[in-house]
């Protein structure tokens, strides 16, 4: 089977990582409360921010944000080595700016998730994401955003939400822990 993961939100806590670096550089200390509660998938709003001093702080943050300690959700590591080890083909299509592809998937290595050099797709538009899956031809897809999910539709194609405070109303079957998955994927074939 092809296993298709979005990266950020979906794999690693990459919000929630970066509403800690906000709190420290902007020397503020909004309670993570506030960050469970949010409906969408900005983190700027409750730091004081407008979009574009959002937008501009998060790209002045993006090194940091990327390339410290931000934490794969429990369970995802063991669960994609897990299907690696069955003979699975993982995937890794994510939206991430495309000079940041490299430095990315060396990254995601050293958490331990299985990469293999050729299945590893950096750069495109949320949008896009949609060509490459169907090019692909993957089994299942897993990703956080309603913008991406909303896009796929394919008979062969299962596609997952990875539960999120700002997808609360997709209707399309959640994952909540990736110590499920394997129960998940077992009570649908
Ligand atoms: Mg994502």
């Amino acid at each position: 089977m092809k296993f298709g993961f979005d990266i950020d939100d979906t794999l690693i806590k990459l919000r929630e990582h970066a509403f800690h670096i906000y709190n420290k550089n902007l020397k503020q200390n909004v309670p993570i409360d506030v960050f469970h509660e949010l409906t969408r998938v900005e983190i700027h709003e409750p730091f004081g921010l407008d979009a574009q001093q959002g937008a501009d702080m998060w790209n002045r943050s993006l090194e940091e944000i990327y390339y410290t300690a931000c934490p794969p959700y429990p369970g995802a590591v063991e669960a994609l080595v897990e299907l690696a080890n069955k003979g699975h083909e993982i995937y890794y299509i994510t939206a991430r700016p495309r000079e940041h592809g490299e430095r990315t998937k060396k990254w995601m290595i050293e958490q331990g998730f299985p990469v293999q050099e050729d299945r590893f797709f950096c750069g495109m538009k949320d949008q896009e994401k949609v060509e490459i899956i169907q090019s692909l031809q993957l089994d299942y897809y897993f990703d956080d955003k309603p913008d991406v999910l909303n896009t796929l539709s394919s008979e062969q194609l299962k596609a997952f939400v990875m539960n999120q405070s700002y997808n609360q109303h997709l209707t399309i079957p959640r994952i909540v822990d990736w110590s499920e998955l394997p129960k998940i994927i077992e009570n649908i074939d």
